[in-house]
């Protein structure tokens, strides 16, 4: 009964659909999280799901549940999914992927009339890009119990400070549900690879095997405001020189831990931001990346020591906070093995993979045994517009997520 097929134009079809919400220009998507987009896909999600028979619920922090009945209904699920928001300027696939490819398993399971012992859920979790309510993967955060509920709802939008909470019950997804705290029998996320790894080897699977460890940081340098013409150079307390300093070091210290290390600085805002006023606070964002916590621990003082050297002659104050934190986290062996047999039994090229982006999965990894199926991006672009994917690959990720799941669901078969 093992290597079920899935019908890869559904999928695809599925797909080309939802990305039409939210399309931009240039080929992309511009799905902000609870944004009337978002609640639109939303929407169209749970219409598809319900068509395919299943039973939709949605908890307090908005993700959504679809679960396709088990004979044995005392069974705890496998969940299998990831998010259907994205990024401003976001690509079709990074997300919807996931959950398509779970519904198009569901789908053909019940193509194929197979009864599956233990329930199958779907999943579609609220904010994970974190673009618009920071920080990301709050739906599976408050699920796995990473942040409390509350904390979660309150996070305000960065540019209007209107809340998750208020902009999930504006769309109609703050649902009814208690968030988390019940069993999983298992969590599988198929997503796109953030990098151009398995494109470059030509495989067409990456068994995900767990995800790089993540420091974020908040960093504000504060001088004085002064008018560019009457104040000296000596005299200045420039924030925004001592931020640029602050930013190459960041870049240098990426490279200096080669080739494993990322270091990014993404988001700046200068104070007052007047061409004719110098600048006296400077707010910025570091985002490390590394799978050893080591590693980690000597980025973040070199970071410190950087920005104290870059602020100590220019007289400038700089507060370095740390945001956010994970560490390094390994998938579940029983779970990654059982990817990478699903995608040797149907013949798969594959190569094991570190996951160097936050996904859903992660957190889900504290509560539930947890493995990722990966496929090449096109050009290892994401978080674009122009991210792409071939069809055969999706097809093949979404076969391995399909027996991998089985072979959970029906472990006796
Ligand atoms: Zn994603």
């Amino acid at each position: 009964m093992r290597n079920l097929q899935i019908t890869g134009e559904r999928l695809w079809a599925s797909l080309m659909e939802l990305a039409q919400i939210g399309a931009t220009a240039k080929g992309g998507v511009c799905r902000l999280a609870a944004s009337d987009l978002d609640g639109d896909a939303r929407r169209l999600f749970i219409r598809w799901c319900e068509e395919a028979g299943c039973t939709v619920r949605v908890d307090k922090i908005g993700n959504i549940f679809a679960r396709r009945a088990g004979r044995n209904p005392t069974l705890p699920p496998v969940v299998t999914g990831s998010h259907l928001d994205t990024q401003p300027t976001g690509g079709k696939f990074d997300g919807a992927y996931g959950v398509m490819a779970g519904l198009e398993v569901v789908r053909t399971l019940n193509d194929l009339g197979y009864e599956t012992e233990a329930p199958i859920e779907i999943v579609a979790w609220t904010n994970e890009e974190g673009s618009r309510f920071s920080p990301a993967m709050v739906g599976s955060g408050v699920f796995a119990g990473v942040f409390d509920l509350a904390e979660g709802l309150a996070r305000p939008d960065n540019v209007t400070g209107v809340t998750l909470g208020a902009e999930l019950e504006r769309i109609g997804f703050a649902g009814a549900e208690e968030v988390g705290g019940r069993e999983v029998a298992a969590y599988f996320e198929a997503h796109i690879e953030q990098g151009p790894i398995l494109e470059a080897v030509q495989k067409p699977i990456g068994v995900v095997t767990g995800a790089q460890g993540q420091r974020w940081y908040e960093i504000t340098v504060t001088g004085q405001e002064a008018h560019a013409g009457p104040t000296p150079m000596p005299r200045r307390r420039d924030a925004l020189v001592g931020a640029a300093r602050m930013i190459d070091a960041v870049n240098r210290i990426g490279h200096a831990h080669a080739p494993y290390a990322c270091a990014t600085v993404g988001f700046v805002q200068v104070s007052p931001n007047s061409r004719n006023t110098i600048p006296g606070r400077v707010f910025f964002t570091v985002d490390f990346r590394h799978p050893e916590n080591a590693v980690l621990t000597v980025m973040d003082t070199e970071l410190r020591q950087a920005c104290d050297a870059a602020a100590a002659p220019i007289g400038l104050d700089v507060d370095v906070k740390e945001f956010w934190y994970f560490p390094p986290t390994p998938f579940d062996p029983r779970l990654v093995a059982a990817v990478r047999g699903a995608a040797e039994a149907q013949g798969y090229p594959h190569q094991d993979i570190i996951s160097g982006a936050g996904h859903d999965a992660v957190y889900m990894a504290r509560v539930a045994p947890t493995a990722m199926i990966f496929v090449p991006c096109v050009g290892g672009i994401r978080h674009n517009e122009i991210e792409d994917a071939r069809p055969e690959d999706l097809t093949a990720g979404c076969n391995v997520l399909l027996n991998a799941v089985l072979g959970r669901a029906s472990p006796e078969i």
